[in-house]
């Protein structure tokens, strides 16, 4: 694979917050999800590039999600085939713990587990834990206690890695416990499984 980045850029634009910086005055579509794909914006134009292969696209183009048009343009890219390549992930500080604060006591299996002791949850508590959620104790809500990360509307049948993966792909518990390449995974085939999907909870600050 030719490396047609420069090296300080590449180092720089490991960092998914720095990618998103660049978007500042994009006009086409969701920054969000072009810096969380690996893509950063090229200055002075309506490329973007992403930080490990080095694929460029025109923002013009991109008319799929961000994460299709990287693996169907660029399918040997090293991030998209969920090798550690050195992303850092949003919402993350360097413990990898959110910013925002998450009560600290859920870090452990068991405390996660017993925030469910007087919740009726659909899906089996055990599972959720293990997928780093703790309940609210306001309904189906879960948080996830490493990127912060909210979802609520749960179904028997969903897989709570699978909804973690798919929501909130950013996440540092989930990219240590299943690997980036479950993560890729999920994102690449995500639309596929909309209809079965929890929902975000969109003010989690509020909780
Ligand atoms: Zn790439
Ligand atoms: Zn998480």
């Amino acid at each position: 694979m030719v490396d047609r980045i420069p090296c300080i850029v590449k180092q720089l634009m490991k960092s998914e917050k720095a990618r998103l910086q660049t978007f500042s005055s994009w006009p086409f579509t969701d920054p969000q999800d072009l810096a969380q794909a690996g893509f950063f914006c090229v200055r002075w134009s309506d490329l973007v590039q992403c930080f490990c292969c080095g694929g460029e696209l025109s923002g013009s183009d991109l008319k799929d999600d961000a994460w299709k048009e990287h693996s169907r343009s660029f399918p040997h890219c090293f991030f998209i085939l969920g090798h550690n390549v050195g992303n850092v992930p949003l919402q993350m500080d360097d413990e990898g713990y959110p910013e925002k604060g998450c009560p600290p006591c859920m870090k452990t299996l068991k405390e996660r587990l017993s925030s469910f002791d007087d919740v009726q949850h659909p899906v089996d508590p055990k599972k959720l834990a293990e997928a780093g959620f703790y309940s609210t104790g306001k309904g189906e809500e879960v948080l996830c206690f490493s990127c912060g990360g909210g979802l609520e509307n749960w179904k028997r049948q969903l897989d709570p890695f699978q909804q973690h993966a798919k929501h909130y792909p950013g996440c540092k518990f989930l990219a240590t416990t299943k690997g980036q390449a479950f993560i890729n995974n999920i994102q690449l085939h995500r639309h596929k499984r909309q209809k079965n999907s929890a929902a975000i909870i969109r003010n989690v600050a509020s909780l």
